[in-house]
């Protein structure tokens, strides 16, 4: 097939874009010429633990947004792939709630298997993307970090599978820089026990928010406030957590929040979220939105409209994470393949808007991951990808938020049948609280 297509990060996105030609090859089918460029040297994307923040040691803004001792925050059951479950991965049932090297083993094991990595340049990230009407062609500039060497190449199709989780939003409070303890961003914290004997403010109530503090507390941390904006998180805290309403200042160590109430914090950890950031993109390109269900300027959250030769990967909020990646890429692979007729732009940006205006109905939690959901059976219903019957998940992530609303230190304690083996997972065999190794051998030996 004479065509080329350039896919722009080996994440789990990136990731699943391969594994769905390298589907399509195996039913006989003749790829175009695939060329992944991924800015890290290793694949896995966001699961790719490292040490560094700030700049690697190129220059590169660092991708990693993990941390040590990170564990699924849902049941693993929720995301596992279709074509590769968990038990053929480990040969034998694991926990639902697995630490990250456990889920990096997991992604990584499915593309092992497969020979993917033919396709990929590591330590290249990609600098511009241009596209030329006359040819109707975009030119990919891309830095090779490895022999410092910046070049260009011509391709037909471009999918961007960059993520959204690395480039921090960062609000400023009155007093932060002269605040005599540590500050810090979500994406550039690493290591809990840096905390151990500290009071924490978090500030934000969102998923990393309730996280970061957990890991903390969990690590030896005294206690831990959350600042929220709009409204607490709700969860059964432990006597150490407090909700806090919005921080307005900081004088000393004194945290001052709205309504009167103030605190000595020691360090302040800022969990406000990440923005959706392309600086390789032009303006026309660029999909411009906030972290939301249902960004506009996508056919169905995938094609963009204005430019159909552009793909966007995985650029949802998201409940469900590496199964509907993969349902979106077998999806975006059929488009480059020709095996969809995409609609008129009229009617693709019709399909978007009552999407849109279905996510802004929607009142609860439930209600939104029904709504993923809903999105998903629709694009299971135009591709090839197995049913990995994802109802069955909206059910779980459902039973996920309520065990966490009873508890924050022991949800991960429950277990989950898997929607593709119907197997049980086995409980943890001592509290979460308790396994403070989370490598991957460690995590296998004791569960
Ligand atoms: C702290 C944290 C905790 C999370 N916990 C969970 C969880 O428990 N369960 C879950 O399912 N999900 C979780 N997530 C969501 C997670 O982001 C997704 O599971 C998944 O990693 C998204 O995959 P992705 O490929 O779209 O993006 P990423 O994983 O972010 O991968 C994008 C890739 O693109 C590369 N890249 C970026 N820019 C360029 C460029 N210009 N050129 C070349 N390469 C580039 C990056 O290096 C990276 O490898 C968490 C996210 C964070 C930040």
């Amino acid at each position: 097939m004479s065509f080329r297509v350039a896919i722009i990060g080996a994440g789990p996105s990136g990731l699943a874009q391969l594994r769905a030609f390298e589907a399509a090859e195996k039913q006989g089918v003749e790829l175009p010429e695939v060329v992944c460029f991924e800015k890290q040297a290793d694949w896995g994307g966001m699961w790719n633990y490292t040490w560094r923040t700030g700049l690697d040691e190129y220059g590169e803004p660092v991708h990693a947004s993990m941390y040590r001792y990170l564990w699924s925050n849902g049941p693993k059951e929720a995301l596992e792939f279709a074509d590769y479950s968990f038990e053929e991965h480990f040969g034998r049932p694991i926990p639902s709630y697995p630490p990250r090297e456990v889920l990096w083993d997991y992604i990584v094991g499915r593309v092992k298997k497969g020979n993917l990595r033919r396709f990929i340049r590591f330590r290249s990230p990609v600098r511009d993307v241009a596209y030329d009407d006359a040819s109707g062609k975009f030119t990919v500039t891309v830095r090779d970090l490895t022999n410092d060497h910046v070049y260009s190449e011509v391709f037909d199709y471009v999918v961007v599978a960059s993520g959204h989780f690395s480039t921090p939003n960062v609000p400023d409070f009155p007093g932060l820089t002269k605040f005599p303890g540590r500050v810090l961003h979500a994406h550039d914290f690493r290591d809990a026990a840096e905390f151990a004997g500290k009071t924490v403010l978090c500030i934000g109530s969102s998923y990393s928010s309730e996280d970061i503090g957990t890991q903390c507390y969990k690590y030896g941390a005294k206690e831990i406030l959350f600042s929220y904006r709009s409204k607490p998180m709700g969860f059964a805290f432990p006597e150490a957590f407090s909700e806090v309403p919005l921080l307005l200042k900081v004088e000393g160590k004194t945290a001052y929040f709205k309504d009167g109430i103030s605190k000595d914090v020691d360090a302040i950890i800022i969990c406000t979220g990440y923005q959706h950031h392309f600086p390789f993109l032009p303006d026309d390109l660029r999909l411009k939105t906030n972290n939301r269900l249902w960004p506009l300027g996508l056919y169905k959250g995938v094609v963009w409209e204005k430019n159909p030769k552009l793909l966007y990967l995985g650029m949802q909020d998201q409940y469900y994470t590496f199964n509907m990646f993969d349902a979106q890429a077998w999806f975006a692979r059929d488009v480059m393949l020709g095996k969809v007729n995409l609609p008129s732009l009229e009617e693709m940006q019709a399909d978007s808007q009552t999407y849109r205006e279905k996510e802004e109905s929607t009142i609860s939690a439930s209600e939104d991951i029904d709504f993923q959901c809903g999105y998903i059976r629709d694009l299971l219903g135009l591709t090839d990808y197995p049913d990995f019957k994802p109802e069955i998940m909206a059910e779980q992530f459902k039973e996920w938020k309520h065990h966490k609303e009873e508890d924050v230190l022991t949800y991960r304690h429950h277990s989950f049948r898997s929607a593709i083996t119907r197997t049980m997972a086995p409980p943890l065999k001592t509290p979460w609280m308790q396994q403070l190794d989370d490598s991957l051998d460690a995590f296998l030996a004791n569960n």
